[in-house]
C-alpha cells in the first residue's frame, strides 16, 4: 500500500497570526489584582468562549514549579504581559564570584549580557535585559548571578496568579495538568537535565488553584529519583534540606506566595478532594 501524506494548508491572515504570536494583545482587567491593573493578553486567546489549558507540570528554575496558573498567566501574556510580569526581576552578576567562563550567555535571547573580554567578566545590560530570569536558574555555576531585589521572585509570582485570573474569568474554563518528565527547570530552558520525580499521571480540574496544590503535593511526596539532580544534590555534603522538592531544587523560588496570593485574589481554592479515575 502506497503512503499517503496529508498537508494541511495554512491560511490565516496576517492579523490573526499576529493575534496567536502574542504581539496583539488586549487589556483585561484584573479583578481584586494587586500588582496588575489590566493584563495584556494575546488577543487570540480573549477571543475564545471557553478556556482549556493543558500543562506539563515541572520544576522550574524561577518559580520552583511549572504548573497550570504558570501555563496560564505567563502563557496567555502577550510579549508585553510577559515583560510586565518580568519586570521587576532583573538580575545581577558579582563580580568577584563571575569566572567568565561564558555558560550565561548562551541563555540569553534579549542580548541582555554583556562580555568584557579584557576583565573576563560578565555583565547585565539593563537596556536589553528583560528579566526572562533564564540566566539565573542553574545557568551559573559560581553563583554568580541572582535577582536584584530580592522581592522579585515573590512580586513575579503574584503577578503570574493575576494574569492568570484575567484569563480565566467570567468564561467556563477547564484544566488539564500532566506530571510526567518532571524535569527540574523549565522546558524552555535549554539546557535542562533527568526528571527529579517519577511519573505520576494525569490530573484535572475546574479550578486551576485547586489543580496546581493538588500537583505539588502529590510531587512533595514522591521520592526523588535516584541519579537526578535533585538527588544528588541532597546527598552532598552540607546540604540544607527544606523538606520540598522544589525549594531543594529552588531554594529561592517562594513559590507558596504564588498559591497563596491566588488564593487571596479569589482564582480558586487550595483545598480539594482527589478522586480516581481508572
Ligand atoms: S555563567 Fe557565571 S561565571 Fe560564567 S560568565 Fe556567567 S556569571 Fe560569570
Ligand atoms: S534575565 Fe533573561 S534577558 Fe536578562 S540577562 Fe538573563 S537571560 Fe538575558
Amino acid at each position: 500500500m502506497g503512503e499517503w501524506i496529508y498537508t494541511v494548508e495554512c491560511r490565516m491572515s496576517g492579523d490573526y497570526r499576529r493575534r496567536l504570536k502574542g504581539t496583539d494583545d488586549i487589556e483585561v482587567p484584573v479583578q481584586g489584582g494587586e500588582y496588575i491593573e489590566k493584563a495584556k493578553i494575546g488577543r487570540a486567546v480573549m477571543d475564545a468562549d471557553v478556556f482549556i489549558s493543558l500543562t506539563h507540570f515541572k520544576g522550574h528554575e524561577t518559580t520552583g514549579f511549572g504548573g497550570t496558573i504558570k501555563n496560564i498567566g505567563m502563557g496567555c501574556g502577550s510579549r508585553a504581559g510577559k515583560k510586565d510580569q518580568h519586570s521587576v526581576g532583573k538580575p545581577t552578576i558579582d563580580q568577584e564570584a563571575c569566572r567568565g567562563c561564558k555558560s550565561c550567555l548562551r541563555k540569553c535571547a534579549n542580548d541582555g549580557l554583556i562580555y568584557d573580554a579584557d576583565a573576563r567578566k560578565m555583565s547585565i545590560d539593563l537596556e536589553h535585559c528583560v528579566g526572562c530570569g533564564r540566566c539565573i536558574g542553574g545557568a551559573c555555576n559560581f553563583d554568580a548571578i541572582s535577582f536584584m531585589d530580592s522581592a522579585a521572585t515573590k512580586v513575579l509570582n503574584c503577578k503570574m496568579a493575576e494574569y492568570t485570573k484575567a484569563v480565566v474569568d467570567g468564561r467556563p474554563n477547564f484544566h488539564i495538568s500532566l506530571i510526567v518528565d518532571v524535569s527540574p527547570n523549565c522546558d524552555c530552558h535549554p539546557e535542562n537535565d533527568a526528571p527529579i520525580l517519577p511519573n505520576i499521571g494525569m490530573f484535572a480540574s475546574f479550578d486551576p488553584l485547586a489543580l496546581d496544590q493538588a500537583c505539588a503535593d502529590v510531587c512533595l511526596s514522591a521520592t526523588p529519583l535516584p541519579h537526578s539532580q535533585l538527588a544528588d544534590r541532597m546527598e552532598e555534603e552540607n546540604f540544607c534540606d527544606h523538606h520540598d522538592h522544589f525549594e531543594n531544587t529552588t531554594p529561592n523560588s517562594e513559590y507558596k506566595t504564588c498559591l497563596a496570593h491566588a488564593e487571596k485574589i479569589g482564582l480558586g481554592t487550595r483545598e480539594y478532594e482527589l478522586i480516581y479515575m481508572k
